[in-house]
C-alpha cells in the first residue's frame, strides 16, 4: 500500500514538472515567434533625402532638424528662415 502511494507520488510530480515545463517552454517559444514576426515586420530603416526648407539643399534626414514640420540642414538656416518669416 505504502509502495503505492509513493508510485502515484511520483506520477503527480512527474505531471507536475511537465506541466510546469511545457508552460515554460510554450512561452519561449511563443517569443520566439513574436521576435521574429517583429523582426519581420519592422521595415529596414531607410535614410531619406530631405531638402532643407531655406537653402533646398538635400542632405540625410537625421542629419537636419524639423521644426513645425520643416525640415532645416542647420541651426543657422532654421534661425534665418524664421528670421525671414517674422520680417
Ligand atoms: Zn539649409
Amino acid at each position: 500500500m505504502g509502495r503505492l502511494l509513493f508510485i502515484s507520488g511520483l506520477i503527480f510530480l512527474g505531471w507536475i514538472a511537465y506541466r510546469f515545463l511545457k508552460n515554460t517552454w510554450s512561452q519561449r517559444l511563443r517569443d520566439v515567434e513574436q521576435n521574429e514576426q517583429r523582426a519581420q515586420q519592422a521595415p529596414a530603416r531607410v535614410q531619406q533625402i530631405k531638402a532643407c526648407t531655406y537653402c533646398k539643399t538635400h542632405i540625410p534626414e537625421d542629419e537636419g532638424i524639423y521644426r513645425d514640420g520643416k525640415f532645416f540642414c542647420s541651426y543657422q538656416h532654421l534661425d534665418r528662415y524664421l528670421e525671414h518669416e517674422q520680417q
